[in-house]
């Protein structure tokens, strides 16, 4: 089991949970982070640090392809472990629905 990052964290990026993780296993996108699956040891501190509540345990029924994603974008992405100001608009994008087919970049971000 791990924990994944969902759909409300894209444009919202609040970065609390990169702080908590005792591994330092989040990885950075334009705009939005993943967890690499393979690290994280399931220690759940993260996921009630999330105020998008974005972070899930895989072990929720229909979070197959968030884990795909987590995963694949893990590789590409450069490492985050120090939280950075959010962007200026996150509130506004805060539980917007279909954020994944309209906004999702797999670009990088700029990590730590
Ligand atoms: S705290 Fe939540 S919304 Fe913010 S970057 Fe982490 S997972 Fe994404
Ligand atoms: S569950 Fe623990 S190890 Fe996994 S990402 Fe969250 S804080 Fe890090």
């Amino acid at each position: 089991m791990t924990y994944v990052v969902t759909d409300n964290c894209i444009k919202c990026k609040y970065m609390d949970c990169v702080e908590v993780c005792p591994v330092d296993c989040f990885y950075e996108g334009e705009n939005m982070l993943v967890i690499q699956p393979d690290e994280c040891i399931d220690c759940g501190v993260c996921e009630p640090e999330c105020p998008a509540e974005a972070i899930k345990p895989d072990t929720e029924p229909g979070l197959e392809s968030w884990l795909k994603l987590n995963a694949d974008m893990a590789k590409s992405w450069p490492n985050i472990t120090q939280k950075k100001a959010a962007p200026a608009d996150a509130k506004e994008w805060d539980g917007k629905p279909g954020k994944l087919e309209a906004h999702f970049s797999a670009n990088p971000g700029s990590g730590d």
